[in-house]
């Protein structure tokens, strides 16, 4: 018996590598006649006012100037080109003002294709889902991710597939949004690498793109589960850079869960799995170097176990999450 309730979020997505200039213009012009472009890059729309402040996480008080400048401008659509953070700060404007984002994804964050958003004040993130905040269009052009250095891609796609796995037993986990995430995987799988041996190839970035949209949309649909608490609560807390940290949780999650991950999920990481991956990749490997302490343990273990998602395929509890959570503090080898 097949038993669930699955809500697809309203997105236009257009995917054309090197047309973002040529594009860009008729795609704002659909949602409004005063755009801002908030981006870190030069002008991207050449006419339109372009706001520069992009901080990660979305300080409230970054937010805030952001709403003020909008309204003191009669701005009238809100266009970002960047990363999560470009996206998150847009998505901050959105939810108070209702304005429409046109957003321009420049990594694998996959922010654009959910109605999630997230801010921080006096060090605590708030997140929340409102569909206010989900970009009405999507402009993917790969061209754009030429620039990201590797390191920084290798660590984005993989919390890209992080995604795609929490997609496998977060809370709405379905068949379609597990047939989207698993699709997801095997793009990702397959364009990552491709983009560590040939950087300058846009074959690996427009897969791993849409490896990374695809992992998105199962997320955004799926919920959050095991590994996304885990990574919220490090990320929060001990203020650890998101992507990389993502990238080294991932496969002690996956150690951890191993019961509950289908075939399919397997098949589309190949051979070899997500070890064959990260080798091949030169995933970032402990969280000791990404500015976590071991005595900082007990405090995470206490703050993620209320928040782990009941839905769970295996039990957590304080002693499998210290082990989780040591191992990938000092980068041992996952099983
Ligand atoms: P980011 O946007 O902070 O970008 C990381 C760095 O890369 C920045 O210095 C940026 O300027 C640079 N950069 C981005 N694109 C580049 C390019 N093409 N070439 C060269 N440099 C480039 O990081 P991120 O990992 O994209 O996003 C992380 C943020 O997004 C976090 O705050 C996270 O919480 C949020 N996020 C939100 C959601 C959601 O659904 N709301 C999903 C994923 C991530």
């Amino acid at each position: 018996m097949m038993t669930f309730t699955h809500e697809t979020l309203p997105q236009r997505v257009v995917f054309a590598a090197h047309q973002m200039a040529e594009r860009l213009p008729a795609e704002v012009a659909r949602l409004g006649a005063r755009p801002m472009v908030i981006t870190t890059r030069g002008e991207v729309l050449p006419g339109a006012l372009h706001y520069r402040e992009v901080v990660m996480h979305v300080p409230a008080e970054v937010a805030e100037r952001a709403r003020k400048v909008t309204a003191a401008e009669g701005i009238d659509v809100l266009v970002s080109v960047g990363g999560g953070s470009a996206t998150g700060l847009a998505k901050a404007i959105a939810l108070t003002t209702g304005l429409p984002i046109v957003a321009v994804p420049t990594t694998y964050a996959g922010s654009e294709a959910t109605n999630v958003w997230g801010m921080t004040e006096n060090g605590r993130k708030t997140t929340g889902a409102d569909l206010r905040v989900l970009p009405r269009t999507i402009l993917y052009d790969a061209a754009l991710t030429l620039g990201l250095p590797t390191e920084l891609g290798v660590a984005s796609g993989l919390n890209a597939l992080a995604h795609c796995v929490d997609s496998m037993w977060a809370p709405r986990a379905d068949p379609i949004n597990q047939a989207l995430a698993i699709a997801g995987a095997r793009a990702l799988s397959s364009g990552l690498p491709e983009i560590v041996r040939q950087p300058d190839n846009l074959r690996g970035r427009e897969q791993t793109l849409y490896g990374a949209h695809l992992a998105a949309v199962a997320f955004a649909s799926a919920g959050s589960g095991l590994h996304h608490k885990i990574c919220h609560v490090l990320g929060g807390m001990f203020n650890l850079p998101h992507a990389q940290t993502h990238a080294v949780v991932l496969p002690y999650v996956m150690e951890l869960n191993s019961p509950g991950i289908p075939d399919g999920l397997a098949d589309a990481l190949g051979p070899g799995g997500l070890a064959r991956l990260r080798a091949e990749v030169g995933a970032p490997r402990a969280l000791r170097d990404q500015g976590f302490r071991e005595a900082d343990i007990p405090a995470a273990v206490d703050a993620i176990l209320p928040v782990v998602p009941a839905g769970n395929p295996v039990p957590v509890t304080a002693g499998n999450l210290t082990e989780l959570l040591r191992r990938a503090w000092a980068g041992e080898e996952p099983k």
